[in-house]
């Protein structure tokens, strides 16, 4: 055993159009490593370097600092070695320096958790050297200065001491440059970067107590050990939880030769993609800086330029800039390099058609040669997501399992979001324009700061620029908003990942974090306002822009045609009311799987007839009360039978406790107690009668319809009624009666025989007829057990995972957000079971139930309508099961149907 370990190899290196790892292996080398390896092996410039394996991660958090240096050493060593060869350099040589960057890199890409730190390996001694070297103190200087505040800032902890405050690096660079009267980080000279250097280091030793490191093995080993430990910082547990990674993945450590984009005007970085992320427009796009390094595009120091001359111009468009003043200052890359922009299009070419899929890439130019950093599948919003998958199938690059696989159930959510309404877009105040960054529509509250987020129900979160930090923020917030920062900028990606509405680099917006404010064109906003955001276009509105509902056509509506093309589960939906239907079904919603009748009686005429019903203390009294309720039932049902025709509409009969029905306060009793002319105090009696210590557990569902069987009459002859009415109108109508909360065979019989009597007796009133079914709900841990015996008379079943889910784990639904919460954060439960069904062990009762169903009646027709039908784990463990159907609020339709096709699509790979 412990040979083997010994023998293990920890590190991976890559380089020099080779490489020992690849792109499967994500998981021991994280996603940048293995693409840094995979693209090395075909051919693409990757600067040499090596990866060092999540295992060691996982290892260091074990064993701790000294055991893994001691671990890895020896690799670690050869391996700087290897790259010392490769580059015909030498770490911390003063004469002929290496330097490195150290990259973490986790299995699945996390926008900013860790932080990258450059030029490693640079001292007082190496920085002449360099300089001499490569003939540019200028360069070799700013690398220096880099280099001490990234240390500083990722290693070292040198951070804004208050949420007001600037970085600490960033103000001393801050006052030398209204020291020196100029704007940019550019301008500095050779002088100024000594300086910046010497301050620095003071500010290191102020802060921290200790010199900066010098010696480059001191530098590269204090990395590595801050890339490990950012994977157990605040902001990546943070991001892990968001996303349920478990905390054992550990990140991967890159170390790779430093290739330069600050050596001059023929040097340069950026980012790029192979199509759009916003809309998946089929477009080779991206952003880059001249004379710049890494970070800088995406940090919004200066205005990035266009990688193409269609992408420069439609930029310019939007910044409003004129064409001759764009070709002067903002040149595109196409325009400005053309031979380098070739060879970075035929790499963003092979990159896509080798990963067959949408990729994001960094890339850097060092003195006229490219180099490329790093490649993954970028990250889209759900509009980019759906067009790339359509477009990938229709240009042959995937197939159409592919397509769909490639679908993310929940991000299509965005799809079915609300956009703003064109009518109030017309009147609409545009205060100012943005960049498209992520599109959506977003209507809130301004907030300045990300912590304060959820001051406002609807909040937009207005920065300067994002960071990192931010993160928990903008997930809260409804949209957001910078005044820096371009299409590739923090807020930028971060927000097309979460699908969140974004608008970047409004450069008119003047942001003051300590006052609070936000002015533009003179006029001020302060926090609390409201504003609007358009990501589709980046425009800036004033106030509360109304929403419309949105539509699924085009590339969305390819999507769900080929879902239905594997789909064998059905999609229906939870619908009480007409329009819930009809949205529903231009979502293709299949039938509907649950039709809760209580709702309907809560407007005001209805809730009348429903208590003068509660209140009666005789069976005549009650079934007077009921006569008026009948024809309002009768209704609703023929509306929702229209809008469903021809498709199964579940109906399940009253389920929740009368005291929900009753008046509570002393105003509203006295009300009713004089309409019904009876004394306040039969009222109060009343009220006081049907309070429940457990109403989950009390006197609802087919209780209700068994002590007061009239209560079942009635709506049983609504639904009928309804049905028949509609019959004779040519219409065709599948009514499924459904009994909720039985636990034995005597209570759905009971009920069971008043629904049929009923009908029979409106079929001979009526002297016609209709089919219909009469099922009931599983949501009693009981009823799962004795399945066989209720599927004796039961025609269909449909599981109610709500209740099963609070019955089984003893967990009341309305009092569990007080500790489930502080449960998942500690861990004893991974997920909230209400929202994400339980497999192991509610499930346990979902197989048993259906198989022991099945078992008496071999096509009993089985589904579910908790709000697990619309969740994707769970409709694919419903299908697993072999449901017939599942059912899912009208919103989450398409999602579920898409997933009851992956479901498919996977059990066949
Ligand atoms: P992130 O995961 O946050 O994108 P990266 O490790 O990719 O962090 O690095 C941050 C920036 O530094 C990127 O722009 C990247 O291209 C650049 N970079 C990383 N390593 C090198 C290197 N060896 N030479 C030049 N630039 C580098
Ligand atoms: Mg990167
Ligand atoms: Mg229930």
């Amino acid at each position: 055993m412990e040979l083997l370990e010994a023998e293990k190899t920890h590190v991976y290196r890559f380089g020099n159009k080779s490489a020992d790892g690849n792109s499967k292996m994500r998981n021991l080398l994280g996603g940048k490593g293995a693409n840094l390896a995979e693209m090395s092996s075909i051919g693409i410039p990757v600067p040499p370097g090596f990866t060092i394996t999540t295992e060691v991660c996982t290892e260091y958090n074990l064993l701790g600092k000294d055991a893994v240096v001691e671990m890895i050493k020896s690799e670690v060593e050869a391996s700087i070695d290897n790259i010392e060869k490769l580059m015909e350099s030498s770490f911390g040589d003063k004469e002929n320096p290496l330097l490195v960057s150290v990259r973490s890199g986790a299995r699945v890409s996390m926008p900013g958790m860790m932080d990258t730190v450059l030029n490693l390996g640079i001292n007082d001694e190496v920085v002449v050297g360099l300089a001499k070297k490569t003939n540019n103190e200028h360069f070799a200087w700013d690398s220096y200065r880099r280099f001490i505040q990234m240390y500083g800032g990722v290693v070292l902890g040198m951070k804004p001491a208050s949420k007001e405050d600037i970085d600490p690096f960033e103000e001393i660079m801050e006052n030398l440059k209204g020291k020196r009267g100029i704007q940019l980080d550019t301008e500095f000279t050779v002088q100024d970067l000594k300086d910046l250097v010497y301050d620095f280091k003071e500010a290191v030793k102020k802060r921290t107590g200790h010199h900066f490191p010098s010696n480059p093995w001191d530098q590269l080993w204090g990395a590595i050990v801050a890339v490990f430990n950012s994977w157990n910082g605040d902001r990546a547990i943070y991001y892990r939880n968001m996303h349920g990674y478990p905390e054992d993945w550990g990140t991967a450590v890159n170390v790779q030769a430093m290739v330069y984009g600050n050596m001059g005007d023929n040097s340069g970085t950026g980012v790029c993609f192979t199509r759009d992320a916003g809309t998946g427009e089929n477009v080779f796009n991206g952003e880059y800086l001249i004379n710049a390094q890494g970070e800088d595009v995406v940090a919004g120091v200066r205005t990035p330029q266009q990688i193409t001359k269609l992408g420069s111009q439609r930029w310019a468009e939007l910044a409003k800039i004129e064409e001759t003043e764009r070709l002067e200052k903002y040149p595109s890359l196409e325009e400005l390099m053309p031979s380098i922009y070739a060879e970075l299009n035929s790499y963003q070419q092979k990159l896509e058609d080798h990963y067959r899929d949408m990729q994001d890439m960094e890339f850097t130019i060092q003195d006229g040669k490219l180099w490329i950093l790093q490649t993954r599948n970028g990250k889209r919003t759900g509009a980019a997501m759906v067009k790339i998958a359509v477009d990938l199938l229709k240009e042959g690059k995937i197939n159409d399992k592919e397509a769909l696989l490639r679908i993310e159930p929940n991000k299509l959510d965005e799809l079915l979001h609300p956009v703003f309404d064109p009518k109030a877009l017309k009147s609409a105040h545009v205060i100012a324009q943005g960049l498209p960054a992520s599109p959506g529509a977003a209507t809130g509250k301004i907030v300045f700061f990300a912590d304060e987020a959820n001051k406002f129900k609807n909040s937009i979160l207005v920065r300067i620029e994002t960071s990192p930090e931010d993160l928990e923020g903008m997930h809260i917030a409804k949209g957001i908003l910078t005044a820096r920062g371009g299409m590739t900028s923090h807020a930028a990606v971060v927000a097309r990942g979460m699908g969140k509405c974004c608008v970047s680099g409004a450069g008119a917006l003047k942001i003051n974090y300590k006052a609070r404010t936000l002015t533009v064109d003179g006029h001020e906003y302060h926090e609390g306002d409201w504003i609007s955001l358009n990501g589709s276009t980046g425009n800036i509105i004033e106030g509360k822009v109304a929403t419309r509902e949105p539509e699924l056509t085009g590339e969305f509506a390819e999507i769900m045609e080929l879902s239905d093309k594997y789909a064998v589960m059905k999609v229906r939906t939870n619908a009480d009311t007409p329009n819930d239907a009809r949205v529903a079904r231009s979502f293709g919603a299949q039938g509907i799987g649950l039709t809760r009748t209580e709702h309907m009686f809560f407007e005001v005429d209805r809730i009348k007839a429903m208590r003068e019903m509660i209140l009666a203390d005789t069976v005549k009294g009650r079934k007077l009360a009921l006569q008026e309720l009948l024809p309002m039932q009768r209704e609703d049902f023929e509306g929702i039978f229209e809008a469903m025709e021809g498709l199964p509409v579940t109906i399940r009969l009253l389920d929740p406790p009368l005291h929900e029905f009753v008046p509570h306060q002393l105003a509203t009793q006295k009300e009713l107690a004089d309409e019904m002319h009876i004394s306040l105090q039969a009222v109060k009696n009343k009220v006081a009668e049907l309070e429940e210590f457990n109403p989950m557990l009390g006197h609802r569902g087919c209780r209700l319809g068994n002590t007061y069987p009239e209560i079942t009459e009635m709506q049983t002859r609504a639904i009928i009624e309804a049905a028949l009415n509609l019959k004779e109108k040519g219409m065709t109508v599948v009514p499924e009666i459904m009994v909720p909360l039985v636990g034995t065979l005597k209570e759905f019989e009971a009920q069971e025989k008043i629904i049929r009597e009923t009908a029979n007796t409106v079929f001979k009133e009526r002297n016609d007829k209709v089919e219909f079914l009469v099922g009931t709900m599983i949501e009693i841990p009981r009823a799962a057990l004795m399945a066989d015996k209720i599927a004796e008379k039961a025609d269909f079943f449909s599981f109610g995972t709500n209740d099963l889910t609070q019955m089984t784990f003893g967990y009341s639904r309305d009092d569990a957000g007080k500790f489930l919460p502080i449960y998942i954060q500690k861990g004893i439960l991974k997920v909230d079971p209400f929202e994400v069904l339980d497999q192991e062990g509610v499930g346990q009762l979902v197989k048993l139930g259906t198989e022991r169903g099945r078992s008496v009646k071999p096509n009993l027709k089985v589904g579910i309508c908790g709000e697990h039908g619309g969740e994707p784990s769970s409709v694919e463990f419903c299908y697993n099961t072999g449901m017939n159907y599942v059912s899912c609020s009208p919103f989450r339709v398409p999602i579920a149907r898409l997933v009851s096709a992956q479901a498919v699509i996977k059990e066949r790979i």
